[in-house]
């Protein structure tokens, strides 16, 4: 009875919005009688649905991380069919993966089901949990493949297409072809790196203190080295001394003084993109925490048990160790490097796009995300058209008039231009143009292109690349979905007509990337950070920001509780050594 109750319950709510005649149509369904009409009533329905979806544009994104779940969050997925491909059914919060490292924070605290994303979005997304390896950009047909025991025929291969294509892949971890990374070393990329190097620390601790080992070999089994001392090598050998210092001396307390945690790094100092005050801080406690910097080094070969590192003047040096984490960069994945070779970016690491996030040479495909960098349009290569497009009166001189009418477009279209005058202490284009031609002549006889080319000669100087951050592939999602829900029914491009070098106006800015600062925690409840305006905060008050912050940066409530408990779990009972 209370099962028949469920169900008309259910039944009723699905169909509420269908109006008294369908309730009517529910009720005789349940009852029994009715079933061939509810039937032709659900039929009528699915038949005007999937006419609907098949008038509106395939939009299909790959990848649910950064990138790819903020894109979906922002979609009005009401205007485009749309569907979401990725080998992994989760987004993961990949800036607490050091934490789960070392169990401060749990697996399960950082990461959301894509579905519970998705079902936000009155079930109008569809994803399908499949890894894809070809594109192909002719046909518009993705190539996917799904790892999960299935009964496709083909290997569990299928094809979708699209008319939309957004690329959110992220990367792959990079070992520059170092013979004997891959069989030997961590990478921390996925949580299930994140969870593989717990039980593999706790491991080391638990081999190191069995009967009958020597004393050398144990301190071998000790010795914890990470390569590359950028944001993430850092924050792991950070949370790693933690652990040892708070936890595990306590439990393993006859080894405790033969433990060695090294970062090898290729450059002079660690965290080389931070201020160099933070970096000398960090040097600095790393120091007084016992940790060894090795910098200046290169990883030229690991084996099981040794990794051989090269300095500058090629010498090279054998180091013992029991476990390595690989953290030295990041490279594109192969079927991107393919997707690359076809549309004649084969000389490039990353997809490039235009300031749109368009894949440039190619039609309706976008990338963002670590798998895409922004090649910026130079000044200098477009500089005909600029001109002329400022020549209003086609007189072959600008005027400061008409000089003046282009500056803002040319300041949206060209980031760097605004960047090199604030190195310069320069306002506008007026100053720079002002400074390489005497403003008398100026004001009375204008700027030929000559004059124009070598005002603007050096601003291209200032094109920098945006780094490979959770920051920079959510700004992305966000603009990517905001152009796609303005263009409607529309059928330019999302990013519409260039403004300078065609006629018209492009229907949305370029994208901009907004820096909100960054943080790089340093252990013992210390972090320092770089804040917007070129503010630097270093010690325990920052490590509560650091707190504040990534909780409130959690994707829903639930896994900010987990965090949040996780984080008390460890301040009352500090974190375990069980092998799980
Ligand atoms: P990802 O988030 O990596 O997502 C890629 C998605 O594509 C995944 O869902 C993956 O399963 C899917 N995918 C892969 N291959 C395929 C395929 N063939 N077909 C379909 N889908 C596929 N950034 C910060 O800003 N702050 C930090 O503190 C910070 N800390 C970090 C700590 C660690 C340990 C790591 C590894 C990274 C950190 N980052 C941080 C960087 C940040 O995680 C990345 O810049 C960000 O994840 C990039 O987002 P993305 O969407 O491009 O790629
Ligand atoms: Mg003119």
């Amino acid at each position: 009875m209370r099962l028949a109750g469920f169900l008309l319950d259910g039944a009723a709510r699905t169909f509420r919005h269908r109006g008294a005649f369908s309730k009517l149509l529910v009720v005789l369904a349940a009852s029994g009688g009715g079933g061939i009409v509810a039937y032709a009533d659900a039929r009528t329905d699915a038949a005007a649905e999937s006419a609907q979806i098949a008038s509106k544009k395939k939009v299909v994104v790959l990848g649910t991380g950064w990138a790819g779940t903020t894109f979906l969050k922002n979609l009005d997925s009401s205007l485009y069919d749309v569907q979401v491909i990725s080998p992994r059914n989760y987004f993961a919060f990949t800036p607490l993966l050091p934490s789960v490292t070392c169990g401060t924070v749990e697996p399960r605290s950082i990461v959301e089901p894509v579905r519970r994303i998705i079902r936000k979005k009155d079930g109008q997304i569809k994803f399908w949990e499949a890894e894809c390896f070809k594109i192909d950009p002719d046909t518009k047909k993705l190539h996917c493949r799904t790892n999960i025991g299935t009964n496709l025929e083909g290997n569990g291969e299928f094809i979708v297409d699209y008319d939309y294509l957004v690329i959110t892949v992220g990367a792959r971890a990079s070992t520059f072809n170092t013979p004997g990374v891959v069989e030997h070393c961590h990478f921390l990329k996925e949580v299930e790196d994140a969870q593989k190097i717990r039980r593999s620390v706790i491991d080391c601790f638990e081999r190191a203190i069995l009967p009958d080992i020597d004393e050398e070999e144990r301190k071998r089994i000790l010795h914890f080295v990470i390569v590359g001392a950028g944001p993430t090598g850092v924050e792991f050998a950070a949370e790693l001394h933690d652990f040892f210092s708070e936890d595990l001396a306590k439990l393993y307390p006859t080894v405790k003084d033969l433990v060695n945690i090294t970062v090898i790094g290729h450059a002079e100092h660690i965290l080389t993109m931070f201020d160099k005050r933070i970096s000398t801080f960090a040097e600095q406690k790393f120091q007084r925490d016992g940790i060894e910097l090795k910098t200046g080094f290169k990883v030229v070969k690991v084996s099981d048990k040794t990794l051989t590192m090269q300095n500058e003047i090629h010498q090279q040096f054998s180091v013992p160790y029991g476990m390595a984490v690989w953290s030295t960069g990041i490279g594109a994945h192969p079927f991107i490097l393919e997707f690359m070779k076809q549309i004649g970016q084969g000389n490039r690491r990353a997809l490039a796009t235009n300031e749109w996030l368009r894949v440039r040479e190619c039609a309706d495909v976008y990338a963002i995300g670590d798998c895409a960098t922004i090649a910026q349009s130079k000044v200098m290569d477009d500089i005909l058209e600029i001109f002329r497009f400022a020549d209003k009166d086609n007189s072959g001189n600008l005027t400061m008039k008409e000089i003046e009418d282009v500056l803002e477009d040319i300041c949206v279209r060209y980031p760097q231009v605004e960047l090199y005058l604030k190195s310069k202490h320069m306002s506008d284009i007026v100053d720079l143009i002002k400074a390489s031609k005497d403003a008398d002549k100026m004001e009375s006889e204008g700027i030929n292109i000559e004059e124009f080319k070598i005002a603007l000669a050096n601003v291209d100087s200032q094109v920098k690349s945006l780094p490979a951050t959770a920051q920079v592939a959510a700004q992305q999602g966000i603009y990517l979905a905001r152009c796609f829900n303005k263009r409607k029914d529309r059928e330019e491009n999302p990013e519409g007509p260039q403004r300078i070098k065609e006629a018209g106006r492009h229907h949305f800015l370029p994208f901009r990337y907004k820096h909100f600062g960054q943080f790089a925690p340093l252990g013992g409840e210390q972090t320092a950070a770089e804040l917007p305006g070129d503010w630097i905060s270093i010690g325990h008050s920052t490590q509560w920001l650091w707190y504040s912050v990534y909780a409130s940066k959690q994707v829903s409530w639930r896994t900010r509780t987990l965090v949040m408990s996780d984080w008390a779990r460890r301040f009352v009972f500090g974190r375990d050594s069980c092998r799980i």
